[in-house]
């Protein structure tokens, strides 16, 4: 058994590869649900939906998110009648918000939801939600001390304003959701995908008991770092590392996350830095860490699990 933990597209991308070198029925990926909210009164899992829409084949590689051959009448519908439409929602992707939103409605837990949607889609993996209790990430903007929630900072304002704090509201009061525990514990390799570490990382973290599980076993936990040449490829992963105190390279990532990860996977264009990261006392791999495609992911796959069983 393999364990992930994922966000949503760096993860997405990593799992395409990961389900190429892991057999069918073995792998499972535990799922930040900090980015969920309500809409037009429908629960959004944005990476849930991200990990299966990629994983399943469906999602629109250009546009970066949700699905393929999309089309938006029920927005432009909502827009004519002065509606919401900052959060663009197609109308396909619609059909899971409103499948999802029934099910929780009649009592199913967001985990049982996902299975569901997860069989129907046909995908070979396990997709666990970090909690079936809400869990919402909040960031605090550095202009006036303002608190917003996630998907406001993300999608309206483009996460183009510095923030000084994150927070995981009702992290406190939050249990891990069905099978998060043992997958982590059982597992033999646990792989933190290249995801935000503030954004999706974190959030995942902030669940109690789930952390802990990682550090039991840090030998054989690898990450596979976001951070590329000082940059994020996509995403504020980068700034928010910097806003929050910490440093945006791969020696900052290795600083997030020394407590849990065991070894940290970093690009070609960071080797020199890999003194620095094992005389934290983490071990650190160079590979090819840049997934133009699920050839290039398989690879990197090898690369961290191989690792981890050395670990
Ligand atoms: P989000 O929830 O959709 O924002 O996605 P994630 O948190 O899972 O991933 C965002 C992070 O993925 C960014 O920091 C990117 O740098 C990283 N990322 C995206 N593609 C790749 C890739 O091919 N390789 C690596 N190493 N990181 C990637
Ligand atoms: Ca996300």
């Amino acid at each position: 058994m393999i364990t992930t933990l994922a966000g949503g597209v760096g993860a997405a991308r990593l799992l395409r590869g990961m389900v190429r070198v892991v057999p069918d029925g073995e792998l499972t990926a535990v799922v930040n649900t900090g980015d969920d909210t309500i809409l037009h009164g429908l629960h959004i899992s944005p990476d849930l939906d991200t990990v299966c829409y990629t994983l399943s084949g469906r999602n629109d590689e250009e546009r970066g998110w949700g699905l393929a051959g999309e089309t938006w009448t029920v927005m432009e519908a909502l827009e004519g009648l002065g509606g919401e439409s900052w959060f663009r929602l197609g109308d396909r992707d619609l059909a899971t918000h409103l499948y999802r939103t029934q099910r929780l409605a009649e009592g199913a837990s967001l985990s049982t939801v996902t299975t569901e949607l997860a069989a129907r889609l046909g995908l070979g993996l396990r997709v666990l939600p970090m909690s079936d209790d809400p869990v919402r990430t909040r960031l605090t903007l550095a202009a006036d001390g303002h608190e917003i929630g996630f998907q406001e900072y993300f999608v309206a304002l483009a996460h183009a304003v510095p923030v000084v704090s994150v927070t995981f509201d009702g992290a406190d009061r939050a249990r891990p959701g069905p099978g998060v525990l043992d997958a982590i514990g059982n597992a033999e390799v646990v792989v933190v995908c290249p995801s935000n570490p503030v954004l999706s990382i974190a959030p995942i973290l902030s669940v109690p008991g789930i952390e802990g599980a990682l550090r039991a076993r840090r030998g054989t936990v690898v990450a596979v770092s976001p951070i590329i040449g000082g940059a994020a490829l996509k995403g504020p992963a980068d700034r928010l590392l910097t806003e929050l105190g910490g440093e945006s390279s791969v020696l900052g990532v290795a600083h997030q996350y020394l407590e849990f990860v065991g070894t940290l996977v970093i690009d070609g264009l960071d080797a020199s830095s890999q003194p620095s990261i094992e005389a934290l006392g983490m071990r650190c791999v160079v590979a090819p860490t840049v997934m133009h495609g699920p050839e290039e992911a398989a690879e990197l796959a090898k690369v961290a699990l191989t690792a981890g069983r050395t670990g």
